[in-house]
């Protein structure tokens, strides 16, 4: 049996008729640009996550460089992140002409490690960008106390995390700023690029506004040079209405995980581990393979038509790119060794009992 990583014709199926009715309203609307539809998508993520403002921006990406931007941050100054991550959070980080300095993760959990975190600060870190990897939480409370100590800017990359609590509040509810993806294979995906920037602080939220449409306000008179990071009324539009289905769908991937959970007990097969006070959304199911047979498995895997793949196979200190900041092998075994294990197998929410024994089967008889 053939099962795809994520599936969103499945998905679809569900919401077409929905989906077609906002999109032809925005159609006869001819208003494609901001304007009502991202209006009111950014009071229903705001009522959604519990935050005061939601602004909505092109891409998780640019949410991050609009993010540092609204603070100032660039040449000289130094931002702590987490070398096993998507490259855009480091990608941005650059992107400002700031310094991104990588520090290790928890290997249980993924997520960067606050002790690292607290250990790299120097008289040049402005900020810190930790990463809600794959559907959990960080560790946001104890960086945040970290950060007021030394009155650093935490920005939390919650790209994979829409939805996600930790110990009972939603994300979004922790940081200073916190930034989603609409990317479609995120739990809430739109039909293109698209990304939001939630924060309570009026000032900085503001600024966000204000950088979004090349640092223009009023229209035309510009006090600071920003960009192009807008939204489009159609992708708002989509989003509008899978918003409603979120919670119902990461609710079914938390189901599937469970079930997932049961099968590899008592295996090689290392299951995500969610700490008791987070709930995760799962938007990446991800075992770890410790023994060497990861590749093999994988080859497998896909040998039989079962989709997976490596999210991350290269920690970012690694990367060409990243030369410059001087790291080498061997300097964060944790995000080194997770990039040799980790695989992730499907986990969306249409997902039938009969595909999910075929990939839990398929991983079991090549481990
Ligand atoms: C997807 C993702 C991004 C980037 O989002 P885009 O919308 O694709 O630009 C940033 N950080 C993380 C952790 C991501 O998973």
């Amino acid at each position: 049996m053939k099962v795809p990583l994520l599936d969103l014709q499945a998905q679809y199926a569900t919401i077409r008729e929905e989906v077609r009715k906002a999109i032809d309203e925005v159609c006869e609307s001819q208003l494609f640009i901001l304007g009502p539809q991202v209006q009111g998508l950014e009071a229903e993520i705001a009522a959604y996550c519990g935050t005061k403002h939601a602004i909505g921006v092109s891409s998780g990406s640019d949410a991050l460089i609009l993010a540092l931007m609204a603070r100032n941050i660039g040449p000289g100054d130094e931002v702590i992140t987490t070398p096993f991550t998507f490259f855009a959070t480091a990608g941005a980080i650059s992107r400002v002409g700031a310094k991104p300095v990588f520090v290790d993760i928890e290997p249980k959990t993924f997520n960067i490690d606050p002790a690292a975190v607290k250990a790299a600060i120097t008289r040049q870190t402005k900020a810190i960008i930790p990463v809600d990897l794959f559907g959990q939480v960080c560790e946001i409370e104890r960086i945040m106390e970290i950060a007021r100590e030394r009155d650093l800017f935490v920005i939390q990359d919650s790209a994979q995390t829409i939805g996600g609590t930790h110990h009972g509040k939603k994300s979004g509810q922790f940081a200073q700023i916190t930034t989603f993806s609409f990317f479609p294979s995120k739990n809430l995906g739109g039909f293109g690029d698209g990304g939001m920037v939630v924060t309570d602080d009026d000032a900085l939220a503001e600024q966000c506004r204000i950088l979004r449409v090349h640092g223009s306000k009023p229209k035309y008179y510009h006090h600071v040079i920003g960009g192009n990071f807008r939204l489009d009324a159609l992708q708002a539009a989509v989003l509008r209405v899978k918003l409603k289905h979120l919670d119902a769908w990461s609710q079914k991937r938390r189901r599937n995980a469970a079930y997932y959970d049961c099968r590899f007990v008592g295996t090689p097969v290392v299951t995500p581990a969610i700490l008791n006070y987070n709930e995760s959304i799962y938007n990446q199911y991800t075992i770890r393979i410790g023994n060497g047979k990861r590749d093999a498995i994988e080859s497998a895997l896909k040998a039989r038509g079962i989709g997976c793949e490596i999210y991350y196979p290269v920690p970012l200190h690694l990367q060409k790119c990243f030369a410059y900041l001087e790291r080498k092998a061997g300097d964060f075994p944790h995000s080194e060794a997770a990039a040799k294990e980790v695989l992730s197998i499907p986990i969306y929410p249409e997902l039938t009992q009969a595909q999910m024994d075929a990939v839990a089967a398929a991983v079991l008889e090549s481990v």
